[in-house]
């Protein structure tokens, strides 16, 4: 029987997921069909519902969702319930178990595919969505300096790094702080990109040595990464976590862990970054 999953979110025509888990599949040897589901703004749950009605047997979501399916899921894994957000689903005949794989993919990504340590690094996340919380926790698992998020409003910052009000190293900053402090690796956690937008982080924010980390994938050389790259930072965009979310999203649901270089390799070839 094939089985049947699927992408939510809104907008998701950009979503590489599909071509991801096909590969996986292919790979394994697993029969399934993986889609694209477009929620409304506000039927994420219907959308769900739908699905999971119709033989659906899990879910990715992205944006602007992974609170939503947070709030939908009936049990949590530990690390979703740390970050508020989900973005794996996975459907039985009682249950909702959501699981958040993000902060694996990036860290996977980061530490291992690029070689960029993060132990002992000053980080800077902006933006302060469903994304910006499924990689904190990951994040402060590697030991970085310092972790600190900007966001255009400023009081979703403050929210994130509140759930985190007993680690001492990771803080709130404001956009117009920025220009006096320098990061190691910034990460543009914002959908500014989605409509190339300019980045709402100051050139000088790049140290020597920076790595500008684009978690926006498909887009080419971002306005963000293209500052970065003037500022003299290594550049990179999400392509490589999204490949290693997904393979974690694929054990979650199948019990195996594909390999992912071949696939990444693959997809980097329609989606260059030069
Ligand atoms: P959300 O919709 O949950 O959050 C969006 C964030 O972007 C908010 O902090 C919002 O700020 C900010 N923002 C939106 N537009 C602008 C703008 N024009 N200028 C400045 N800030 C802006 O999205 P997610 O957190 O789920 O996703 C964020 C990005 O990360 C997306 O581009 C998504 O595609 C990417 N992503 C990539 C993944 C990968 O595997 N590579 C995985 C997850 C996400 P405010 O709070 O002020 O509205």
């Amino acid at each position: 029987m094939t089985l049947r999953y699927a992408i939510i979110g809104n907008p998701v025509a950009h979503s590489k997921s599909p071509e991801i888990h096909a590969a996986f599949a292919a790979q394994t040897g697993i029969d399934l069909r993986y889609e694209r589901l477009l929620a409304p703004p506000n039927g994420f749950r219907a959308t769900a519902e739908e699905f999971r009605a119709n033989g659906g047997r899990g879910a990715n979501v992205t944006l602007p969702f992974k609170l939503d399916a947070f709030a939908y899921a009936t049990e949590v894994s530990s690390r979703a319930r740390d970050a508020g957000a989900v973005n794996t689903l996975t459907f039985d005949a009682t249950r909702v178990f959501g699981d958040n794989t993000d902060g694996v993919g990036l860290v996977k990504d980061m530490r291992d595919n690029l070689g960029f340590a993060i132990a002992g690094k000053r980080v800077l996340i902006a933006g302060a969505g469903g994304a910006t919380r499924g990689v904190i926790g990951p994040l402060l698992a590697e030991a970085p300096a310092v972790i600190a998020v900007a966001n255009r409003t400023i009081s979703k910052a403050e929210q994130i790094v509140q759930l985190y009000r007993l680690v001492s190293n990771i803080i709130v900053i404001a956009l117009a702080d920025l220009p006096g402090h320098q990061f190691d690796i910034i990460i543009n956690a914002t959908a500014a990109s989605l409509k190339d937008d300019l980045p709402i982080i100051p050139r000088s924010t790049f140290a020597e040595g920076s790595l500008a980390y684009e978690m926006m994938y498909g887009k080419g050389v971002t306005p963000f990464l293209a500052l970065g790259r003037q500022a003299g930072a290594s550049v990179a965009d999400g392509l490589g976590m999204l490949v290693e979310q997904a393979a974690e999203s694929f054990l979650i649901w199948h019990g195996i862990r594909p390999h992912t270089e071949a696939v990444f390799r693959q997809l980097r070839l329609s989606a260059p970054l030069n």
